[in-house]
C-alpha cells in the first residue's frame, strides 16, 4: 500500500488526537501529537522559572531552546507513545490546566515555532505518518496527501474535554475549561506566525453530531481514496 502523509488541523479539543491514532493504528503509522511538542516546551518554562506573572521570559526561552529536548517513546505495554522531556516521561505533567493555561502564549514565539516546525518535519520525512496540530496542513506538510480540519460546537467539545479530565482525576470546572478553549482558539487563530488556518485543500470535518464510529469511517474513505490514487 502507498505511504502517505495525513494532516490533521483544528481548534482545540475537537477530538483530532483520537481521530489520528485510529487512523495510524490501522494504516500502522505513526501517529505525532505536535500539541504535545508545544506541551512540552510550556512545561520546561514553568519548571525553570521562565514565565513571570503569566508572561513568558521570550529571552530566556530561547537562549534555552537548545536544552530543550523532546522525544516520544512507544510504550509497548499501553500501545501508546509518551511524550519526554529531557528525558523524563511527562505525558501526565503536560495535559494539566497549568499547562494548558500558558501553552498558547509560548506557540506563539517564532523561535519555539522553527524548532518544532524542524522536528516535526523529521519525524514525517518518511511519510506513513499522522500528525495533528494547528498549522500542520498550512506549514508543517503544505504537500500532504490527505489534510483534514476538524471543528465542532464550542459547547459540545468544552463537555468532552471536562469529562475527559475529570475521568483523569483533573479537578476542573467547566467553566474554567470553556474560557480555556475559548481563549486558546482566540491566540491560536490571531498569531503572527503560522496560525490555526484551514489550508485551501483541506476537508472540513465538523464532528459535532458524529459518533466517534461515523467520525471514523468519513475519514477512513477519504484515506482509501487518497492512498489508491497515489
Ligand atoms: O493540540 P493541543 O490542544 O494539545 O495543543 C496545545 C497548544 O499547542 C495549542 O493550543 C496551540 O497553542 C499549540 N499548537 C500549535 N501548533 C500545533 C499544535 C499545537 O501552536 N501544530
Amino acid at each position: 500500500m502507498n505511504r502517505i502523509t495525513i494532516a490533521i488541523d483544528g481548534y482545540s479539543s475537537c477530538g483530532k488526537s483520537t481521530l489520528a491514532k485510529q487512523l495510524a493504528k490501522k494504516l500502522g503509522y505513526s501517529y505525532i501529537d505536535s500539541g504535545a511538542m508545544y506541551r512540552a516546551v510550556a512545561l520546561w518554562c514553568l519548571e525553570n522559572n521562565a514565565i513571570k506573572n503569566g508572561v513568558p521570559d521570550n529571552e530566556k526561552i530561547i537562549s534555552n531552546l537548545e536544552n530543550i529536548k523532546i522525544e516520544f517513546r512507544f510504550h509497548p505495554e499501553i500501545q501508546s507513545s509518551q511524550t519526554y522531556l529531557n528525558g523524563y516521561n511527562v505525558e501526565k505533567e503536560i495535559r494539566g490546566m497549568a499547562v494548558s493555561e500558558i501553552v498558547s502564549k509560548i506557540s506563539s514565539i517564532k523561535e519555539v515555532r522553527q524548532k518544532m516546525v524542524a522536528l516535526q518535519r523529521q519525524f514525517g520525512e518518511d511519510k506513513g505518518v499522522v500528525m495533528d496540530g494547528r498549522d500542520i496542513g498550512s506549514v508543517v506538510f503544505p504537500n500532504a496527501e490527505l489534510k483534514l480540519f476538524m471543528t465542532a460546537d464550542p459547547t459540545i467539545r468544552a463537555k468532552r474535554r471536562y469529562d475527559e479530565l475529570q475521568a483523569k482525576g483533573t479537578e476542573v470546572s467547566m467553566e474554567e475549561i470553556a474560557e480555556n478553549l475559548r481563549l486558546r482558539d482566540y491566540e491560536d487563530t490571531t498569531r503572527k506566525e503560522n496560525p490555526l488556518i484551514q489550508a485551501a485543500d483541506a476537508v472540513v470535518l465538523d464532528n459535532s453530531n458524529l459518533t466517534p464510529e461515523q467520525q471514523f469511517d468519513t475519514a477512513w474513505n477519504l484515506v482509501e481514496q487518497k492512498v489508491s490514487a497515489k
